[in-house]
């Protein structure tokens, strides 16, 4: 691992790279078990761009040898019937994973739905119990949702393994990214500020960080002036943006091009966190899977 004081500045963290390199590991760790992983991707409704995500999910658990179901239910489908669903799934044992694509459509709740997963299914770690188990810090139990997983990864893979005593600053407050990364940062020993919509001077807090993480939604928000020298930063940000030439491009929540050159490493958009989402998310389910064959092997009764 590379010393945060020894990187020159501009190093852009290839998150392509890095997720193939969890992705082998994922894929090695599966062959070695008694059962295939499994992950069912519930799709509600044809969001061009939910469907995108969910095929992505899908081939790639393929590829690293899952049991992958993909469940689509049409978008006026009702909620009773979507939780049929899901109490079947978390009844399979075949299945380890269960995730609902967001958004859903207005007729069915997404709170009730999320609570109905098993929390021992929940591989996006979006239910109360695996929320709550991260906001104590009982990491061991806690499914962590992919996207904060996959910036603490892409965090030790620049610095080591030790980020205590690093001042991090996480701009959003989302339930899905701000706040677990802010949870997971606390758990590493970080000092920890959050910034959001109604915080006076981001920028002033934001430039005394030694790691900036960037989950917004607005592009390129974060520019040279709010980053200090040598930090590094992380962006989690995907807007979909119209060019000049009429076309849509991806940017992130971070000036890439004016932060760069400040910053000693930072994230691209696109390939930067994306692909780390998607392997932690099979990580997740991979760690779902060992939990219920320990639990089966202690479950025999002996001399029953
Ligand atoms: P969200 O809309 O739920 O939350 C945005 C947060 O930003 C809010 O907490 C709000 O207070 C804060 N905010 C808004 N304007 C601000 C401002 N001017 N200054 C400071 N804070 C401000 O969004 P989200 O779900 O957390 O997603 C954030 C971004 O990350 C989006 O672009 C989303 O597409 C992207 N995202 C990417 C991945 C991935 O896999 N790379 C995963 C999830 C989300």
């Amino acid at each position: 691992m590379t010393a945060q004081s020894s990187l020159p500045n501009g190093r852009i963290i290839d998150g392509k790279a890095l997720a193939s390199t969890f992705f082998s590991e994922i894929k090695e760790a599966a062959s070695t078990l008694a059962v295939k992983p499994g992950l069912a991707v519930v799709l509600v409704g044809n969001d061009p761009a939910s469907g995108v995500y969910v095929r992505n999910k899908s081939a790639r658990a393929e590829e690293c040898g899952f049991e992958s179901r993909q469940i689509t239910m049409s978008s006026d489908v009702s909620e009773t019937k979507l939780l049929e669903v899901i109490h079947s799934l978390n009844r399979d044992p075949r299945i380890h994973g269960v995730l609902v694509q967001l958004p859903l459509p207005p007729q069915i709740n997404a709170k009730r739905v999320i609570e109905a997963i098993d929390p021992k299914k929940d591989v996006d770690g979006f239910h109360y119990v695996n929320a709550g188990r991260l906001a104590v810090g009982d990491l061991e139990a806690a499914f962590v949702p992919c996207t904060p997983r996959g910036v603490l990864a892409m965090l030790k893979h620049v610095i080591g393994p030790n980020l205590s005593g690093k001042h991090a600053v996480v701009v959003g407050r989302s339930n899905i990214v701000g706040k677990p990364v802010a949870a997971l940062l606390l758990a590493e020993n970080c000092s920890v500020s959050i910034v959001h919509s109604k915080t006076v001077n981001p920028e002033s807090i934001c430039r005394q960080a030694d790691i900036v993480v960037a989950a917004v939604g607005v592009p390129c928000l974060v520019h040279s002036s709010w980053i200090k020298e040598g930090a590094i930063v992380i962006d989690v940000g995907i807007n979909r943006v119209a060019t000049s030439a009429g076309d849509v491009r991806l940017v992130g929540d971070v000036d890439f091009e004016s932060v760069k050159d400040r910053a000693s490493a930072i994230t691209p958009v696109p390939g930067g966190v994306g692909p780390m989402t998607i392997a932690m998310l099979l990580r997740n389910t991979l760690d779902s899977a060992i939990a219920s064959l320990k639990q089966e092997n202690t479950e025999v009764v002996p001399g029953a």
